[in-house]
């Protein structure tokens, strides 16, 4: 997946509310959309704090290492680092935003099975030695580039449903584990662990039951091959947007650990989320540019489009659907709505019922922050959404000097009206 160069940022906004509700997040869409005609992302920075506490609540055994490809916002980074968040990276760029933003290469994993040369060298010269491998030539490459390496083994084992399947590209079918790890053994290499990912967006959580029992045989494999394995790996696919839950996934997880992985063993289980850090973050805003109507439909043209923010229809095969910021009392009617480019591929939504929106009216779309800002291109010469990060007052004083060493956080500099407690816990 390319890399973007960070994103245009606006400051860090903090807000006087007790909590980041949908309706509060409401607010602020309508107060950056009345100071810019740009599409734009509100970041939600409490929503990222929640979600990590939840996992290590649900999950505690499993330490997380956030996918830095899903989003690579340098705030989402550091705030994730801050937290203690470990972090998967896929190449060398990905390598050096964590190892120049003081994340130590301990706390990385290089989850590539599949390195070009270069890639594999700067990770040896930053001291990434943890590396995932799943064939034989990769294990030839690491022998004559990282011969130190700690490597993973990654595995196949693909969930029957998943919003994008991984298993087709990469990981080895487990009926493979014995013969690498006995060319690894010969060729004097360090297996440490095993690691699978069962599927982004994966909806079929007892996959992750089949894969830890999986993982369990080839560290019997390993053992055979005179290898002591200590780390388990249990990739992404969690459920990342709003109201998503990770209870079932968590609950199958924490069954099949205790029975084949026991915490007596001492095996280090660690977890590479992406889009459940990133998903219910990002809400982004699109103003609408022109409008063409026929007797039972309307087209919408929107400042954002697959080549931007929406790449992820493509890509992620994401279903977007997007609802006016102004509530409208009127009936909704079929409506296309459409990116800004020239390309006829530039269609975000079909069919989806809008009510009559006039040029300069806004559409909101939630769940946007994974698999979006950092794929997003400028082509036909449109920008990139700009970012406005937000943050309670109450969490940016606990975050402060942890994610802001650098960037002294501004003062409250935005009242919005606090709700009443219970409708905050209502919506949220
Ligand atoms: N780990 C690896 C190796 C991946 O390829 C991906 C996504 O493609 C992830 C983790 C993140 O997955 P998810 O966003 O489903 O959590």
């Amino acid at each position: 997946m390319k890399q973007n160069s960070p994103q245009q940022t606006a400051e860090v906004m903090v807000v006087d509310s007790p909590t980041m509700s949908p309706a509060v997040c409401q607010q602020l869409v309508s107060k950056i959309s009345r100071e810019t005609e740009d599409a734009f992302y509100l970041f939600d920075v409490d929503d990222v704090i929640l979600k990590y506490n939840t996992w290590l609540e649900k999950l505690p055994r499993v330490m997380p290492f956030y996918a830095v490809k899903c989003n690579n916002h340098p705030i989402l980074l550091q705030v994730l680092k801050a937290l203690g968040a470990g972090f998967d990276c896929a190449s060398k760029a990905e390598i050096q935003t964590m190892t120049e933003m003081g994340v130590p290469p301990e706390q990385i994993i290089f989850a590539n099975p599949c390195k070009p040369a270069s890639h594999l060298r700067y990770a040896v010269a930053r001291d990434v030695q943890l590396m995932t491998f799943d064939n034989e030539t990769e294990l030839s490459k690491v022998q004559t580039l990282a011969p130190n390496a700690r490597l993973v083994l990654r595995i196949r084992v693909d969930a029957e449903d998943a919003q994008c399947p991984l298993g087709i590209k990469f990981g080895a079918v487990p009926s493979a584990a014995p013969r690498l790890l006995k060319l690894a053994a010969a060729q004097g290499l360090n297996v440490v662990g095993v690691s699978f990912h069962v599927g982004s967006g994966c909806r079929e959580f007892a996959v992750y039951e089949r894969a830890i029992r999986a993982a369990r045989l080839v560290f019997d494999q390993a053992a055979e091959v005179g290898y002591t394995l200590s780390l388990l790996d249990l990739g992404g696919g969690f459920a990342g947007e709003r109201g998503a839950s990770l209870d079932e996934a968590a609950g199958y997880i924490n069954s099949a650990l205790d029975e084949c992985f026991p915490e007596s063993q001492g095996v280090t289980v660690i977890a590479e989320p992406g889009r459940y850090m990133a998903a219910s973050a990002f809400t982004l805003a699109t103003q609408v540019t022109s409008v063409r109507r026929a007797a039972d439909s309307v087209d919408y043209y929107v400042n954002d489009g697959v080549y931007g923010a929406f790449n992820c229809i493509l890509y992620d095969h994401l279903v977007c659907v997007p609802r006016p910021l102004e509530e409208a009392p009127a009936e909704g009617i079929p409506a296309t709505v459409w990116g800004p480019t020239c390309d006829s591929m530039d269609r975000i939504c079909e069919g989806c019922l809008l009510p009559p929106l006039e040029p300069q009216s806004w559409l909101v779309w939630e769940n946007m922050g994974a698999y979006t800002l950092s794929a997003a291109g400028t082509f036909n010469g449109f920008p990139r959404a700009t970012v406005y990060p937000v943050i309670t007052a109450k969490l940016s004083e606990a975050v402060r000097n942890a994610v802001w060493p650098l960037t002294p956080m501004p003062e409250p500099a935005i009242q919005i009206t606090p709700l009443p407690v219970e409708q905050c816990v209502a919506e949220n």
